[in-house]
């Protein structure tokens, strides 16, 4: 059975709205196991409509339509339609009392294209909107079924749980079950993820493998389907098990979990406490672990200094390591990470000093960020790093590197 969903509006096409329609209604059909083949959008133009109803009428058994059911004279979805279904359309009556009733109510006069919104085919299934004013509506016809929703996500949502998931699930007897675990990454790149599952990702079809990046960390989205929960999370659990094999020292979590919380969760398991020196992060490494509950026994705070001479004064970097390497190098980012340490009584300290743009400082780009790390009576480590983006970006991608360090 091949499903598809088709968007209309022009707006959606000129990127003044998000085709959120699309990404609910895709989410809702693979849950039930209904997965859609195609999703396309179109604009509010009447050959360009009819062409993606009639490509859809020719390749899809089930076609989903959002949008373009009102009032106006750009509204065409049920006009494009009609040649391919091939019924009337009709007055649905309860559905013109809503109208008439909306515009009592808003003290509006009602013009006679309101009608149009009260319009459906003649032998659809009507799902009256108690939310706006066009219904929703199913046809039958030629062993395809056609669902026309409106575009406002509010209706579309409603009527789609109130009435088209039952009516799928009934008439296709959906009883699969459909599982997924975000496997989440960190220290290895997108494309070298993908290198080292590709023959997975390419071979597989029941779970599948999808890979995502994005903030620094990459993932791979693997989704299963089963005839029970049980069943399709222990295909989940085998495939992971292949994953961690090849590629298990980057993971760090699955689904929800962050690199902060396993990280304050590794520091809790060894009993160590971190503290952190930070110059263009401004505290934002602290804030990150703070805003965790349970930070209190692993964070004993942050040493915030931005100019040479707060260093100096607050983070004891020494005069001469300022003048001789500047506040942007290696030198200096290894002694706010050991004065951190002692200064702050932390078990574990990282330091942060850079330039977060958009201007070059010391003669250094934007993006040229210092991460020092003292781990108890380690040798210091510093990381130089190079991070493409704006300021909050270059600062975001600091800290989130300042974890992976620690976590690794
Ligand atoms: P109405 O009767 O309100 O005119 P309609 O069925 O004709 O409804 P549209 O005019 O296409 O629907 O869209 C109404 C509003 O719903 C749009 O202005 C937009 O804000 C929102 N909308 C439409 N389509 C989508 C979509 N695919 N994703 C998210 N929002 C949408
Ligand atoms: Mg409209």
């Amino acid at each position: 059975m091949k499903t598809e969903m088709i968007a209309v509006g022009t707006e959606l096409l000129l990127g003044q709205i998000v085709n959120t329609n699309a990404q609910w209604i895709s989410k809702q059909l693979a849950t039930l196991g209904m997965p859609i083949y195609h999703q396309s959008v179109v604009g509010d133009n009447y050959d360009r409509v009819f062409q993606t109803f009639e490509a859809a009428h020719n390749r899809s058994d089930v076609i989903i339509v959002t949008g373009g059911l009102g009032p106006t004279e750009d509204d065409m979805t049920r006009d494009a339609a009609k040649p391919l279904i091939g019924q009337d359309l009709v007055i649905h009556q309860p559905s013109l009392s809503n109208v008439e009733n909306y515009y009592k109510k808003n003290k509006r006069t009602m013009t006679d294209n309101n009608r149009k919104q009260a319009l459906v085919f003649e032998q659809a299934q009507v799902l009256l909107n108690n939310e706006g004013m066009a219904p929703g509506q199913i046809v039958e016809v030629d062993g395809r079924i056609w669902v026309f929703l409106p575009g406002v996500p509010q209706e579309m949502k409603m009527l789609m749980n109130e009435h088209v998931l039952p009516y799928f699930k009934e008439t296709f007897q959906l009883k699969s079950e459909i599982m997924s675990e975000m496997m989440r990454f960190i220290g290895i790149g997108e494309s070298s993820l993908e290198e080292e599952v590709s023959d997975l990702i390419r071979s597989q079809t029941n779970p599948t493998i999808a890979p995502l990046a994005g903030d620094g960390e990459v993932g791979l989205r693997i989704t299963a389907t089963g005839e029970t929960d049980k069943d399709a999370s222990d295909k989940i659990a085998k495939m992971k098990e292949q994953i961690l094999t090849r590629v298990g020292k980057y993971y760090y979590g699955s689904d929800d979990t962050t690199i902060e919380e396993t990280v304050r969760d590794l520091l809790k398991e060894k009993n160590m406490t971190v503290g952190s020196a930070e110059s263009l992060t401004g505290g934002l490494f602290a804030e990150r672990m703070i805003s965790l509950p349970g930070a209190s026994s692993v964070c004993q705070g942050s040493l915030v200094a931005y100019t040479p001479f707060t260093k100096e004064m607050i983070i004891e970097v020494p005069k001469f390591i300022i003048k001789e390497f500047g506040t942007i190098s290696y030198e200096c980012a290894e002694v706010m990470a050991l004065n951190a340490q002692s200064l702050l009584y932390a078990d574990v300290a990282i330091s942060f000093t850079g330039v977060a743009g958009p201007e070059a400082s010391e003669g250094k780009e934007p993006g040229t960020v210092f991460i020092g790390l003292q781990i108890g009576e380690r040798k210091p480590v510093v990381h130089e790093c190079h991070f493409d983006g704006g300021r909050d970006k270059i600062r975001m991608r600091a800290v989130k590197k300042g974890y992976e360090l620690i976590y690794h």
